[in-house]
């Protein structure tokens, strides 16, 4: 991995130029500039002398440098594949119809009854759902610990028995950082796998393989997608590996479409440029929230009152995209403010171009109780945020009109 990573820092391209041109075919086919839709069910083979020669090349190992039929691959998922194992310095990646389909596909492929699992405690919610409900069916356990607890991490670890090691950088909704370095050497020390959910982080901000991490995952539905109109996931790694879940993924069946791989490579192509906007934007709007007397605290990795800053500069080229904070009132005190933003939607989600705004204590967590939420650190009076790409100017502004209007606790009086 160390050699793969200097071969393409030799060539010194930046992130922009990367997210245009790195692992995209120069010759696209049909003079194409974009990688065309490939909208087909099957191949056709001019003669069976063709069919003999593709087998040879499928069974014993060669060059294949065509397709057979659509569940086995497409070229303009395979395209990209490429271009997003580029973008991770990754030597593969494989592409799932959502962020979900790619992680509960990863579990189902590399565990088996009696591994078990140690993840952190702010991970996405149907991923932890998936290990406590599905693969505990299975036979799988999975231990759950707090973020940034270092010694429960490795204490949850089960000698022999510790198949994965999973967390999430940044996190949702308190945008922790995991220390990379030392999670890498727990799985290596302990011979489990270690998988990255760097959905918020996106390469621009994070490669968590550089760091040693054998897999990361995204929900490109997300920043890679960029546009709020696509659901996708991937996963990198080593070839190896990742050759293993393509194959999986045959008999699964879980194959993302053409149009979709399309438009997800299309978002890609402006990646660097909004990630980086949006880092701004986010550090800009994580600055002005922490100084109004109408928030109560900010969670942003990029402000030196974040819990994980010191980790997070240490790691991370930018901060991402998404701010939390505590409005300072009560659970109808934020809704209203949240009701009373212009330019944000409300709506669950992240990492497009419009920027959108939830109240985890409605959104992700409507059927626990208020009390039920507090026990595992949801706030009543938490709002995410997460930026697009509108001018940071702009949402200031609406954020500061919406704010002079939150009542003064004094006026609703304290007990
Ligand atoms: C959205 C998200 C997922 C799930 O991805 P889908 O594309 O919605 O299936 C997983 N992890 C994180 C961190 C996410 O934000």
């Amino acid at each position: 991995m160390t050699s793969l990573t200097s071969k393409l820092n030799e060539n010194g391209q930046g992130a922009s130029t990367r997210a245009v041109h790195g692992g995209a075919k120069r010759d696209k086919g049909f003079h194409a500039m974009t990688t065309p839709i490939v909208q087909t069910a099957t191949y056709a083979f001019a003669n069976t002398a063709k069919v003999i020669e593709f087998l040879d090349a499928k069974v014993y190992g060669g060059e294949l440098d065509r397709e057979e039929y659509a569940r086995y691959g497409n070229p303009s998922v395979w395209s990209l594949e490429r271009r997003i194992a580029n973008l991770e310095v990754a030597e593969d990646a494989v592409v799932y119809p959502s962020g979900m389909s790619a992680v509960t596909s990863l579990f189902l492929t590399v565990l088996r009854p009696g591994s078990h699992i140690v993840m952190t405690d702010d991970c996405y919610r149907r991923t932890r759902q998936f290990c406590e409900t599905t693969l505990k069916k299975f036979g799988i356990e999975t231990s759950i610990v707090p973020m940034g607890d270092r010694d429960a991490l490795e204490a949850a670890i089960l000698p022999r028995k510790t198949r994965f090691i999973f967390t999430e950088t940044p996190t949702n909704p308190y945008l922790r950082v995991a220390d990379l370095n030392r999670v890498a050497e727990l799985g290596k020390q302990h011979r489990a796998l270690t998988l990255l959910d760097t959905t918020f982080a996106t390469p621009v901000n994070l490669r968590p393989l550089e760091f040693g991490i054998d897999f990361v995952m995204h929900s490109a539905t997300k920043y890679f997608g960029g546009h709020n109109d696509v659901l996708a996931g991937v996963i990198a790694g080593a070839s190896g590996r990742i050759k293993a879940l393509k194959d999986a993924r045959g008999i699964f069946g879980n194959v993302i479409d053409p149009h979709q791989a399309f438009l997800v490579e299309r978002g890609l192509k402006t990646l660097a440029l909004r990630v980086r906007h949006q880092n701004a934007s986010a550090l800009k709007v994580a600055r002005f929230l922490e100084d109004h007397p109408k928030i109560d605290r900010v969670y942003y990795p990029g402000l030196e009152s974040h819990p994980d800053h010191d980790i997070a500069c240490d790691q991370m080229s930018g901060f991402g995209g998404v701010v939390s904070f505590e409005v300072a009132g009560d659970i109808n005190a934020t809704s209203d403010f949240i009701d009373r933003l212009r330019i944000p939607y409300i709506a669950p989600s992240l990492g497009g171009a419009e920027s959108l705004i939830e109240q985890p204590a409605y959104f992700s967590y409507y059927d626990l109780s208020s009390e039920e939420r507090e026990a595992i650190g949801i706030k009543d009076n938490l709002a995410r945020f997460a930026l697009g790409i509108e001018d940071a100017e702009d949402i200031i502004s609406d954020l500061e009109d919406s704010l002079t209007q939150v009542p003064a606790r004094a006026a609703i009086g304290k007990v």
